[in-house]
């Protein structure tokens, strides 16, 4: 097993492959105990991954592989540092004064958090002791693994909805809708509050029909405080040609004004409160 490495302060921009060798593939791994994980990189100062300003930790491991992913980096736990929750926790503990403050917290997000599920409920559990608010930016593909115990630690869920459309939203991640949307009606039920996030992405996701299926959807639910939509960009597009990988976007152009406009009314159209 891989000593502690250092947690490191960066962007999710930063390009970081092949730290932890002999980590366990994404699908193998047991976190049972959750006292160790692997980990991208932190960002110190967001303003958009949540309310207030926010430390965002940036996880390894995810089982999606959307087409436009900005950070394939962190498919693999083997690509990420391993670092205990102590280690996390003693880092976030100097951001906690100004966190709380300027109305903050603290952000968990990825690849795919719930990959790591009890590192990241430790983590949360460790923040809410420092009186942070907490968030976790989600695919909800894992949703149906998430108990209880993990749900009272989270403040507001980030969900990533990529797709209303199942043959979509499998050509464009490789994996199942339906667990997304369950647990999206699951977080609906308990009343906890969430944000939907839609990647807007030229000829991939951007169908009107597609975007009306999301909107409808989320429109009745009660706890989506926001949609968001988030415009493609090509600044993930280095890290797939460092990395080797295949990617299918290259001639794909950025979301115009003009288009994120279009979908953006479209979902206020529908009675969500976007943006
Ligand atoms: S869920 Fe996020 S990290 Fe995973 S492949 Fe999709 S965009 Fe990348």
């Amino acid at each position: 097993m891989s000593q502690l490495g250092h947690l490191e302060a960066g962007s999710r921009y930063d390009l970081r492959v092949g730290l932890s060798p002999d980590a366990p593939d994404e699908e193998d791994l047991r976190d049972d105990e959750g006292v160790f994980g692997y980990a991208h990189s932190y960002e110190t100062s967001s303003r958009y991954d949540g309310p207030g300003v926010r430390v965002v930790l940036f996880l390894s491991g995810c089982l999606l592989r959307c087409t436009y992913c900005h950070n394939p980096d962190t498919w693999h736990l083997k690509d990420g540092t391993r670092v205990s929750v102590q280690q996390v926790l003693d880092r976030l503990k100097s951001f906690a004064p100004a966190l709380r403050s300027l109305d903050g917290g603290l952000t968990i997000s990825g690849g795919e958090a719930m990959v790591q599920m009890e590192f990241t409920r430790r983590i949360f559990a460790g923040a809410k002791d420092m009186g942070l608010h907490t968030a976790i930016e989600t695919s909800g593909f894992l949703g149906d693994k998430v108990d209880d115990r993990f749900l009272s630690v989270l403040d507001l869920v980030l969900l990533d909805i990529k797709s209303s459309d199942p043959a979509t939203y499998k050509k464009v991640t490789g994996r199942e809708l339906a667990p997304t949307l369950r647990f999206a009606e699951r977080l609906a039920k308990i009343g906890k509050p969430a944000w939907v996030r839609f990647t807007l992405v030229p000829g991939q996701t951007d169908d009107p029909a597609n975007v009306e299926g999301i909107a409808r959807f989320v429109a009745p639910m009660k706890n989506v405080q926001w949609v968001e939509v988030q415009p493609f960009h090509q600044m993930g597009a280095f890290k797939w040609k460092a990395m080797n990988l295949e990617y299918k976007l290259v001639d794909t152009p950025a979301a115009s004004p003009e288009l994120t406009k279009r979908v953006i009314d479209q979902f206020r159209a529908a009675g969500c409160n976007a943006r």
